[in-house]
């Protein structure tokens, strides 16, 4: 089934000039980017993005993270493109991504681990919401 699916390149993947690699690799698996911009998230998205971890020991980092620089943010359609992207970006900690995966190659530790992709199509339906409010081109 065709789903739309959120990507987030974090700063660091920025910053690390992955936007280039990361996105290939999104279209090489026969996924679409059906909208992209690169821009610097307003705090107050970004927390209502990570609002399920509210009170976590890691909230605030993460927030401060994804408000350090510019963002670039993605809209990947394609068959069960919400699991195949969660796939293609590996375990949250790094440590554990298997190789072949963006953080299994890219990343080193969980506070600096390159991507978000959205859990299941509910997230990925209130993320786009959020992250691409004026809709998306098609
Ligand atoms: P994301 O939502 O960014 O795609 P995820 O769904 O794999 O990652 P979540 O559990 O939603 O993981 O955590 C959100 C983000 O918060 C992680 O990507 C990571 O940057 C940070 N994070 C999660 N757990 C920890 C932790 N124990 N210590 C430090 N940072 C953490
Ligand atoms: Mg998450």
């Amino acid at each position: 089934m065709s789903e739309t699916t959120l990507v987030l390149i974090k700063p660091g993947g920025v910053d690390r000039n992955l936007i280039g690699e990361i996105t290939r690799r999104i279209e090489a698996r026969n996924l679409k980017v059906v909208g992209l911009k690169l821009f610097r998230a307003p705090r107050e998205t970004v927390e209502t993005h990570y609002e399920e971890h509210r009170g976590k020991g890691f909230f605030e980092p993460v927030v401060a993270y994804l408000t350090s620089g510019p963002v670039v943010a993605m809209a990947v359609r394609g068959t069960n493109a919400v699991r195949a992207v969660r796939t293609m970006m590996g375990a949250t900690n790094p440590v554990d991504a298997n190789p072949g995966t963006i953080r299994g190659d890219f990343a080193l530790t969980i506070d600096d681990n390159l991507t978000h992709s959205s859990a299941d199509p509910e997230a990925a339906e209130r993320e786009l919401a959020l992250w691409f409010s004026e809709g998306l081109p098609f």
